[in-house]
């Protein structure tokens, strides 16, 4: 116990400690607590690891296989570090130990958990299945996900802080926990700490509501990589927005690594804070765009061979033509048609999908861009290819403002898609027309009762 200690720390480790025991406790039963951890002791403490001491080897061994996981995993939660349990065999109080079980086959073994000798236990924040090596890589994603790769072989060095943004269902998630992933198995001394902005949020009120301030700022200022998901949420939330940003200034200026995502660019952040924005976007800011058709077909095929289902190729073609910005729904629609054919034990035909997937190919977007173009440019006497070239005369820019400024109001579409569709314009542009029809509407009277007509005649042509 020369350079521990059980004292003197800012945190009592201690405390931690029994906290996580009794936790476990309430989990197991009393028969299994008293034989494990009755011979057992706290030996002390600093802030890599927590020591104790037991009577054997054996019992060791068997605390390590049993509990070791869950005892760090809940001091982790407690403290806010990653503490490593430790073991020294000695007997506690100069008194006998319990003696050991008789039969060490006294308790059912545990079930062996399926990772591989060299694979850390899994992060207790982190999804295991996302990981780099099951992401699909696409013209739309690939930016995003070689930069999320570097940030994980070199954290707080590379594209620093770095910020993902794109629509739902597009892999924001799957990237920033991939990182936290592939540091968490690569650098085992690095601390990754993931967390939505909605569980930040409520961890922020709760520490309020029980004076724990002290443990919220610990846990996210200690951390060594720190993902923040859907920054979008934090729209509206002044408290939080003000905790971030102390938590981003503390990390950045000890150049460790952050990585956000967001839903839309940040400067379509509505009422953040202009410092909390400048922050994001200091370092990398990068768009994830829907899939295209290839890549959507190779993330499927992908899908089905981790699920072991045959699905022929011109179904997993129908599907990818249907669903198209969207990967979550085409995960969807798979675990649906693989439902169906393990219940009726029948494979699946072009005819089984179009009618089991029916309500996924015609719910969502049901107002395309398309449309949209279509007609704006007839009412204008433009052709749909002029509405989204190049050229830039009043003639044809302002048909194809309010044609983007209708997209925005009527489609879930974020102004990134929409420019991609207007002739791959960035979605900055999109921004612009937006404000300038929004402008001209409360200059100029007879405007309201064009767009009104054309969005009339848009939904009547989707429905
Ligand atoms: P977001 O956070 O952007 O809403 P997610 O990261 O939750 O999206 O992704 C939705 C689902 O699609 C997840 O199950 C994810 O694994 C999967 N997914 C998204 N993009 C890919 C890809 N390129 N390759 C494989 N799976 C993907
Ligand atoms: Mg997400």
């Amino acid at each position: 116990m020369d350079n521990l200690s059980s004292n003197g720390s800012v945190w009592d480790y201690e405390v931690f400690w029994n906290e996580a025991v009794t936790h476990l406790r309430s989990e197991i039963s009393e028969q299994e607590y008293q034989t494990w951890f009755s011979g057992m002791s706290y030996a002390g403490a600093d802030d890599s690891q927590v020591q104790l001491n037991v009577p054997s080897s054996f019992y060791r061994d068997q605390v390590d296989q049993r509990y070791r996981t869950k005892l760090e995993e809940s001091l982790f939660d407690l403290s806010g570090q990653h503490l490593r349990i430790t073991f020294e065999i000695r007997r506690t109080n100069g008194a006998a130990a319990v003696p050991p079980p008789a039969e060490p086959q006294i308790l059912p073994p545990q079930a062996e958990t399926p990772i591989t000798r060299a694979e850390r236990p899994r992060h207790a924040q982190l999804n295991p299945e996302y990981r780099f090596s099951r992401f699909v890589e696409g013209d739309g994603n690939s930016f995003a996900l070689n930069a999320a790769v570097a940030i994980a072989k070199n954290p707080g060095r590379t594209y620093n802080p770095c910020l993902i943004y794109g629509g739902v269902g597009l892999g924001k998630t799957h990237l920033l926990q991939a990182i936290g992933n592939a540091v968490y198995q690569e650098y085992r001394d690095l601390k990754v700490v993931y967390v939505t902005v909605e569980t930040f949020t409520n961890e922020f009120i709760q520490s309020i509501k029980d004076k724990t301030g002290h443990r919220f700022k610990n846990r996210y200022r200690s951390a060594d990589v720190l993902l923040i998901d859907d920054i979008q949420f934090l729209q509206g939330k002044t408290e939080t927005q003000q905790e971030l940003f102390h938590t981003f200034n503390a990390l950045y200026d000890a150049n460790k690594q952050m990585a956000f995502s967001s839903d839309r660019p940040v400067s379509e952040l509505k009422s953040l804070p202009d410092r909390l924005i400048n922050r994001f976007e200091r370092g990398l800011n990068i768009d994830l765009q829907p899939p295209d058709y290839e890549t959507r077909f190779a993330i499927l095929t992908q899908k089905i061979d981790e699920n072991g289902v045959t699905v022929p190729n011109d179904v997993i073609g129908l599907i990818c033509q249907n669903i198209q910005s969207n990967v979550r729904d085409l995960e969807k629609a798979l675990t649906k048609l693989t439902a169906y054919s393990n219940l009726v034990n029948r494979t699946i035909t072009l005819d089984i999908a179009s009618r089991e997937l029916r309500e996924f190919f015609s719910a969502p977007m049901n107002v395309s861009l398309d449309t949209i173009q279509r007609v704006t440019a007839d009412y204008f006497g433009l052709s749909q290819n002029e509405l989204k070239g190049k050229k830039r005369t009043r003639a044809i820019a302002f048909p194809r403002h309010l044609a983007m400024y209708i997209a925005r109001d009527v489609t879930e579409l974020s102004t990134t898609e929409i420019g991609l569709e207007f002739g791959g314009r960035d979605h900055t542009t999109v921004m612009h027309a937006c404000q300038r029809v929004a402008e001209r509407k409360r200059t100029d009277p007879t405007l309201e009762p064009v767009i009104s007509h054309l969005t009339r005649t848009i939904t009547r042509r989707s429905g």
